[in-house]
């Protein structure tokens, strides 16, 4: 059993540790969120981490229907509390994606998870289109109360929130983010973030250990 677990940990890293639940990965720990945007009472007693990426169709999905679905049966009742990380999968177009919502973030937090959906609700059909544009995010800004789209055109010309952006990069390399969206239920990874069932579960065995 030892030795499983030392070979187990070589081959997937240290920051994990085994569990004996079947299709879950625990991690020592969970994310930090400091300085992410997140929703939901601050003192919920569980945390549920978004890997998400503004290109990823099957993010704008988990965003419409999962996100929404959470809100109601656990941020709202604070149980949860719901933070979102920027992955960088898709390129150019996630960097600058990421860039105006952490700039977004910085000017007016109360302003974030509007311009978040509303960004999201602008992804082209077509995968391989370019739509992240400056044009497109300010755009996006211009309908969402409390930006000052002046402030983030400057902003993402200067790429001023890249230092964040790198955050983000660094909590996905440090917690093996494979796909998005992944999600994490404190130091829980759920293996399908379409499985509502798992999600709920993880989070009321959370609910249990607190
Ligand atoms: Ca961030």
């Amino acid at each position: 059993m030892i030795i499983t677990l030392v070979v187990v940990g070589i081959f997937v890293g240290l920051a994990m540790v085994n569990n004996s639940d079947a299709n879950q990965t625990r991690f020592e720990k969970q994310p930090p969120i400091d300085g992410q945007p997140t929703i939901g009472d601050p003192d919920a007693p569980v945390t549920v981490v978004e890997f998400g990426d503004f290109k990823c169709p099957s993010c704008k999905v988990w965003g419409e229907s999962y996100f929404p679905q959470l809100m109601q049966d656990y941020v709202d009742t604070g149980k949860v509390k719901l933070a979102y990380v920027n992955v960088l999968f898709h390129g150019e177009e996630s960097i600058l994606a990421s860039l105006a919502a952490e700039s977004v973030f910085k000017q007016n937090p109360e302003a974030y998870w509007e311009f978040h959906h509303g960004l999201f609700a602008e992804q082209a059909n077509d995968h391989n289109a370019r739509w992240v544009t400056p044009e497109t995010i300010l755009e996006v800004a211009s309908n969402v109360e409390g930006i000052d789209t002046d402030l983030l055109a400057d902003a993402l010309e200067n790429q001023a929130e890249m230092a964040e952006v790198q955050k983000d990069d660094a909590l996905v390399k440090e917690f093996k983010v494979q796909y998005t969206p992944t999600i994490m239920v404190n130091d829980v990874l759920i293996d399908d973030p379409f499985d509502y069932e798992a999600i709920q579960a993880a989070i009321e065995k959370a609910l249990e250990e607190n």
